[in-house]
């Protein structure tokens, strides 16, 4: 049970590239830079020799630190290991991922002079929590519950994956939210459109870095309801990268004959500049590649044109205008019944898209006012909320009525799925079917949960399965067995059976998902996610301690050469201040870093030196004292009107 807090609720886009965090605050949609200023972060952990960063300065180690610096956990996410997409992503990958437990993806890094392996879970919980930081930092408070958007359609593991990082994240997830619903209420408020009484139909197109995803909105009268929804969760800006890629390196390997494809860091550097060269290809129609030594001192020198672009992604924006129309279709909505087709998503500010989707639409204005990187968020934080019951009185009332994206349904004999949830079916919703056993006197009935379109069990995706044993032993088909499939309001899949020759027998049991985190591994993953926190903020400290060290040895040498000290203090105290200045600046200099303490305790070292060295500037030498024995005898003793010896304190919240 979720402890009940007062601090506001925060809505999270959590992005293949780039999530963004917003907040319901002062009546309106807040959506909260980061600590640079920026209000989408990179969803980019990067593990050092000494530290783990997020976000923004993990993107910038990217180049410096290939194999250590990890993105796209999204894409991993929910996933199996032996999953096709998994398999080509990984060879464009600069860091490595290897077969763990129950065939999920393990992420293997080098983290502190040791080799770690994180779970994609994990890595999304790290964006999580800086997400969160940004949230708190913000606000001024602690944040526990938020609303954590997926796409639309993400199928049922990947859907409770990304729960499983909420909690790993120590956050209490309120809601998984479907993107494009998401930014159907952004879009509804931002319009007034969900308080009008005329009802629209909206198209939400969201193409990012990573997954696609349709979904066809009606919008009115405080209800946005969801028609359809359709998509593809390996498709994005990632890919049109990764064709771009694939081409210069082949490119390469003619020009130079030398292959650039097992090399980490080599491979990065193209996949930065060619991410780059896209976004210019958006707004001109040719642009350069340029990377000095890409590969054993070879520069790389190229261009690239819009239509070359167009070219080697032709098939993927073929794949999205055919996903519209199956969307649509599905909502039994011909395509002039569309009012409104909102662009969200980076990558819809590609030109060809548009095209695309204008032509498609005859015309039809395509929605860009609202922020393509920030809806998503600034609905989730409405919808954060309104769950626990802030804002304004449209905000309480709203009522959003999601759908499941797949067809669920269990097998029967031959290898067929029976559909129990067809896709499309609005959530939460709850349907069962009855089977009959097919043996004489059968005494157990293994139950196969499938998600997918296709009519073959071994064409779909088995979520997981389990045994009722213990049914009662009758002749073939008189055995009743009911299969109930729930599925709640965040889409995730609740199974039961039960069997109804004999009421006593009756048995419930959850579905146990396979490649799922196991509750002891959360739970120990929420641990380490703890201790990674508090290295951090050791980390952190440790920094400013030794920069609070570091500016304190040179405003120390700054004083002891200040005109007030040299006449003032004997010689031999000055040097010797001199000499413990310039041994500290060297040490410093190759310092690897330490214990905040012993920043602190050479510090306070200095401190007493620089007050000693006050005094003696003021009131001449002090005998007695620690340094009495610098003093030369010529010293004097003089009173003057004034209270301070210079330094600036270095105070180390300053850093
Ligand atoms: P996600 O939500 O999956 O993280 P975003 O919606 O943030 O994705 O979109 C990021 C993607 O959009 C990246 O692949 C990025 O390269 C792409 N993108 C951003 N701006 C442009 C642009 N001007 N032209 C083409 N692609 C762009
Ligand atoms: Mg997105």
């Amino acid at each position: 049970m979720a402890e009940k807090s007062t601090s506001p609720a925060i809505g999270i886009d959590l992005g293949t590239t780039y999530s963004c965090v917003g907040v319901w605050r002062n009546n309106r949609v807040e959506i909260i830079a980061n600590d640079q200023g920026n209000r989408t972060t990179p969803s980019y952990v990067a593990f050092k020799e000494t530290e783990r960063l997020v976000g923004d300065a993990a993107k910038n180690e990217a180049t410096r630190n290939p194999s250590n610096t990890v993105f796209a956990a999204k894409r991993l996410i929910g996933r199996r290991y032996s999953d096709e997409c998994v398999q080509t992503d990984k060879k464009l990958w600069p860091f490595k991922v290897i077969k763990g437990n129950d065939d999920r993806p393990s992420i293997i890094v080098d983290y502190q002079g040791e080799e770690k392996k994180f779970a994609a879970e994990e890595i999304s919980a790290m964006i999580l929590t800086k997400m969160r930081a940004v949230a708190e930092a913000f606000l001024g408070c602690t944040v526990r519950d938020a609303v954590v958007t997926v796409p639309a359609y993400f199928n049922d593991a990947q859907r409770q994956a990304t729960k499983d990082a909420g909690v790993i994240a120590g956050l209490n997830v309120m809601r998984i939210m479907d993107e494009p619903t998401a930014a159907a209420v952004a879009y509804g408020f931002d319009t007034n459109d969900v308080n009008s009484s005329v009802k629209k139909n909206v198209l939400i197109f969201d193409l990012g870095g990573g997954t696609f995803d349709v979904s066809l909105i009606s919008i009115s009268k405080g209800v946005i309801e969801v028609k359809a929804t359709a998509g593809d969760t390996h498709l994005g800006g990632e890919d049109f990268d990764n064709r771009m890629v694939n081409h210069l390196v082949e490119e390469f390997r003619r020009k130079q004959r030398k292959d650039i494809s097992s090399n980490p860091r080599a491979l990065r550097r193209l996949k930065t500049a060619c991410e780059q060269a896209k976004r210019i290809l958006s707004t001109t129609a040719q642009t350069a590649v340029n990377i000095d030594c890409l590969y054993e001192g070879t520069d790389f020198y190229s261009t690239i044109t819009r239509a070359r672009f167009e070219e080697l992604n032709a098939d993927l924006f073929k794949k999205c205008i055919q996903t519209v129309a199956r969307c649509h279709e599905d909502a039994g909505i011909v395509k002039d019944n569309i009012d409104v087709v909102v662009l969200v998503g980076g990558s819809t500010r590609i030109p060809k898209i548009q095209q695309l989707l204008n032509n498609y639409f005859s015309g039809k204005k395509l929605c860009k006012s609202i922020h393509p990187d920030e809806a998503v968020a600034y609905g989730a934080a409405i919808h954060a909320a309104h769950l626990s019951g802030q804002g304004t009185k449209e905000i309480r009332n709203l009522v959003l009525i999601d759908v499941t994206p797949l067809s669920l349904g269990t097998d029967v004999s031959g290898d067929i799925t029976h559909v129990i949830i067809p896709r499309n079916t609005p959530i939460p919703t709850q349907k069962s079917a009855r089977y009959f056993t097919t043996c004489d006197f059968q005494s157990k009935v293994r139950i196969q949960v499938y998600e997918g379109e296709r009519v073959r069990c071994k064409d779909n995706n088995l979520l997981g399965q389990f045994v009722l044993s213990g049914i009662h032993p009758a002749p073939r088909g008189e055995t009743k067995i009911d299969v109930s499939f729930k599925i709640d309001s965040d889409g995730i899949l609740h199974v039961s059976a039960e069997e109804l020759v004999s009421s006593k027998k009756k048995q419930i049991t959850l579905i146990n998902r396979e490649g799922r985190l196991s509750k002891e591994e959360i739970d120990r993953m929420v641990c380490e996610a703890e201790r990674y926190r508090m290295e951090d903020e050791q980390f952190k400290k440790k920094v400013l301690a030794k920069n609070s060290l570091e500016g304190y040895t040179y405003s120390l040498r700054k004083l002891v050469k200040e005109d007030q000290v040299v006449s003032k203090v004997p010689g031999g105290y000055v040097k010797y201040i001199d000499e413990a200045v310039n041994n500290m600046m060297e040490w410093l200099k190759h310092d690897v870093p330490k214990d905040a303490n012993v920043y602190n305790a050479k510090k306070k070292d200095l401190e007493e030196m620089s007050s000693t060295l006050s005094k003696m500037s003021l009131y001449g030498p002090v005998f007695g004292g620690r340094f009495s024995n610098f003093c030369d005898d010529h010293s004097e003793t003089e009173e003057e009107d004034y209270s301070c010896g210079g330094h600036e304190d270095y105070d180390s919240d300053d850093y």
